[in-house]
């Protein structure tokens, strides 16, 4: 069986085939660094990993990049706000996602390209544009992209353009009026005060300013792709469903009308987003909604990666505790076996050949059926339950089944770093209990976490955030207090 894919753009499974054979480009739209990353963020970040770990698994060379918005509304709003530099607001934000991403076991991309670097690209970009006569300059300095003149606006989110122009409701904000046609999207937006205060706006021939979000993209992938093979069309693009429209239409629209290029991306793939209605974890420690919230929590990557797997990515997914303890057994259960089979002295022959076969078989076709992760972890379910019954027989595991279990675990990356600690509940927080070292251990230094994140948010005048993990530290005996020359959290007798 070969690798099907489901590509946006035709809503059909289609059998995937790279431009350049044995190997595939892949772009997929990366944080916006003005905050700490969602988990609803990192589900999607994560169905990339599995992507790009089942075609590298599949024998494919990825060059894959994901780039950083470090420029954009949000941004600079959070640089004014903490009164700092656009450059300085955003640093601890790119450093927290990529522990983030470490934390969650991602794959290094090979290029994690920020907008603020690759200006001169994207001023090129609309330089094009504006010779072709599809871009134009508005009455407020800014440039904007003539839908009217790029007839296949509208096919991957399949919208209607007339509907477009009247669908959007009663609102219309200021730039609204500059435009020709209610519809143009902002390529370049003339500088304000408030982006010069924080040194966010570069000079170009059509007037000083910054880029409109779906230009970076567009710019930096076709930089780094023509840089790589040569080429101006991507062979994966991915993104969060929320990035079909307006995001991706437009990173469409500004592409294939600058390169002449059918297509942008050969394949578009999205994934669903995840729902929180079910957690309770919230009672416990507020929200739980970053990934480093997770990681506080003591919950193992493993975990979660196995949590995401057990839905398929293009399907609604419910962050439970329930969900969250399950997988966490999940987990436990396929560590347990693994370092059984480790402990076991290897044999050339025996059950576990067929084992191995069958769950190579199985596993493989899962995934080749759109990356259908759920069916995959079965098989691996599956063949631990063979492998525990094969071990209770006699029977030793052989080299075919260490290297097919090796490779299918490791595209999922559902084992427990450490099976040993898990066994015993090591890796969590036990905030309730007292009288044993670790977790003492454990409770100070999520004290001091959460004694460093209210200083974080005090310090960018989020005093909503800093009250409520200062209360939230009381709860659980913690004080805090402000000295001149810093911050500590007391444990109250
Ligand atoms: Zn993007």
């Amino acid at each position: 069986m070969t690798l099907r894919l489901y590509n946006t753009m035709t809503r059909s499974v289609e059998p995937f085939t790279p431009l350049d054979a044995g190997r595939v480009s892949l772009y997929t739209c990366g944080p916006t660094v003005y905050n700490y990353a969602h988990i609803g963020n990192f589900r999607t970040f994560l169905f990339e990993d599995v992507l790009r770990r089942w075609l590298e698994a599949s024998g494919y060379d990825v060059f894959h990049v994901m780039n950083l918005t470090d420029v954009d509304d949000k941004t600079i709003k959070g640089a004014l706000a903490a009164n700092a530099s656009l450059g300085d607001y955003v640093v601890p934000f790119i450093d927290a996602f990529h522990e983030d991403r470490k934390y969650l076991h991602m794959l290094d991309a090979d290029a994690y390209p920020r907008a603020t670097e690759f200006i001169a690209p994207m001023v090129v970009l609309v330089q094009d544009l504006l010779a072709k006569g599809i871009a134009y300059r508005g009455d407020d300095g800014s440039v904007y992209f003539a839908i009217g003149k790029f007839p296949d606006y509208g096919r991957l989110s399949r919208l209607d353009t007339r509907e477009l122009k009247t669908g959007a409701g009663g609102r219309v904000s200021a730039d609204e009026y500059a435009k020709e046609d209610a519809r143009d999207f902002v390529l370049w937006k003339a500088a304000r005060e408030a982006d010069e205060k924080v040194g966010a706006a570069w000079d170009a021939p059509f007037g000083r300013g910054r880029p409109g979000w779906h230009l970076e993209c567009s710019a930096m992938a076709l930089d780094l792709l023509a840089k790589r093979y040569g080429r101006d069309v991507l062979d994966i693009h991915a993104g969060g469903v929320d990035l079909v429209f307006p995001h991706h239409e437009d990173e469409i629209a500004q592409s294939c009308a600058h390169t002449g290029q059918p297509d942008f991306a050969r394949v578009w793939m999205h994934g669903e987003f995840l729902t929180m209605s079910g957690t309770k974890m919230s009672k416990r420690f507020g929200n739980i909604l970053t990934a480093r919230d997770l990681r506080m929590d003591g919950v193992d990557a493993a975990t979660l990666r196995l949590l995401f797997a057990t839905t398929h990515y293009r399907q609604k997914l419910d962050f439970t505790d329930e969900a969250l303890a399950s997988a966490r057994e999940g987990s436990r259960r396929l560590g347990e076996f693994a370092s059984r089979v480790a402990r076991q002295p290897g044999v050339e022959q025996s059950e576990f050949d067929r084992i191995a076969l069958v769950l190579g078989d199985e596993f493989s076709a899962a995934m080749d059926d759109d990356l259908n992760t759920s069916q995959a972890l079965a098989a691996l379910f599956e063949a631990t339950r063979a492998g525990n019954r094969a071990l209770d027989a006699g029977e030793k595991p052989t080299a075919a089944f260490q290297s097919v279990w090796a490779r299918m675990t490791g595209v999922l990356q559902v084992l427990p770093a450490d099976p040993q600690a898990l066994d015993d509940d090591g890796f969590r927080f036990v905030l309730e209990s007292d009288g044993y070292p670790r977790e003492r251990r454990l409770q100070e230094f999520w004290a001091v976490e959460m004694k460093n994140r209210r200083l974080e948010a005090k310090q960018s005048r989020n005093f909503a955030e800093s009250d409520r993990i200062r209360a939230l530290l009381a709860e659980h005996g913690w004080e805090v207090r402000d000295h001149r020359d810093g911050t500590a959290a007391v444990q109250r007798k």
